[in-house]
């Protein structure tokens, strides 16, 4: 690598030299210290045969490590000003591709297959833009994609909402629908002050593994379950349970019959509480 993009000045020099700011509407804020990229490209790179999808390379500093540890990495940009910079800081790499598209329309399973059908292995890596960090995630929790793994910078106090574990006040629906899924790990920390612009809060970066998808849950009806027993926080899970049901001694019936006490309240309840929870009211349909 010839200069880390990643360092103060030199995130200045490019800025300058391009004639271009950060845009608030994109999310955009450039890591500026190498040692957290490098950590980030290293965490996400599972394989010596990967291909890494990148959401957002910016002016490249992500990218850079990226090109230096995978065999190929394809970033999609939303930002048009950014095919020129990108084409001047990354020119030593013909390892990157750059696909200029909203990721949130891209087709993912398309772009998986094609180096699936090759043997490669896909991991995604990011700093997410923040303004859509869930809708992101999603898209890619729900296209069933085969991809060994996903490393994503986001703000911390969202991070803290997908990692969260029972019996917290993080802990909620989007933790069990995400945790149901994916094995959670946390990869780091990272405070504010190694971006630029440097924004208001902290960040985290976090990895997820997909877990082998269960045949015997309907997915649609076992999430509303969940969302439903979170709808009101303070709640028991009995009076929130039985607006799903429409039926207020079905739920009582139910909850007992999943070993989960009515009183309680969607927070003290774990994940494999939720699935009994779910089997007793699929056989009781
Ligand atoms: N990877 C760079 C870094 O770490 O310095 C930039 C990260 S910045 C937080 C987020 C990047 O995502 C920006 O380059 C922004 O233009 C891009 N972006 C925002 N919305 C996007 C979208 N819908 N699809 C693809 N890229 C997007």
């Amino acid at each position: 690598m010839k200069k880390p993009i990643a360092t103060p000045s030199r995130t200045k020099e490019i800025l300058e030299t391009h004639q271009m700011s950060a845009k608030k509407n994109y999310g955009q804020n450039f890591l500026i210290e190498s040692g957290i990229v490098e950590k980030i490209a290293r965490s996400a790179i599972v394989s010596d045969n990967c291909v890494v999808f990148e959401i957002g390379p910016g002016i490249g500093a992500l990218t850079q490590y990226l090109c230096e540890y995978a065999k190929k990495v394809v970033s999609f940009e939303i930002d048009e000003r950014l095919p020129a910079v990108l084409q001047d800081t990354l020119q030593e790499y013909d390892n990157f591709e750059l696909v200029m598209q909203d990721f949130l329309d891209v087709d993912l399973n398309a772009w998986v297959k094609k180096y699936k059908d090759l043997g490669m292995d896909v991991v995604v890596a990011a700093n997410l833009p923040y303004y859509i960090t869930t809708p992101i995630l999603f898209k890619i929790f729900e296209s069933g994609a085969d991809i060994s793994a996903i490393t994503v910078m986001m703000q911390k106090e969202v991070a803290d909402r997908f990692y969260a574990k029972v019996n917290t006040k993080e802990y909620n629906a989007l933790s069990i629908v995400t945790q149901y899924r994916c094995e959670v790990s946390q990869v780091m920390k990272v405070p504010k002050n190694v971006f630029m612009p440097k924004p208001n809060v902290d960040s985290a970066v976090l990895q997820f593994r997909f877990k082998p998808k269960r045949e015997d849950i309907n997915e649609d009806v076992f999430f509303s379950l969940v969302k439903a027993c979170f709808k009101q926080r303070r709640k028991t899970i009995r009076n929130n349970y039985q607006d799903f049901v429409q039926d207020k001694q079905k739920a009582q019936y139910q909850l007992e019959l999943a070993h989960i006490a009515p009183e309680r309240r969607a927070e003290s309840v774990t994940i494999d509480e939720f699935i009994q929870l779910y089997e007793v009211y699929y056989n009781d349909k």
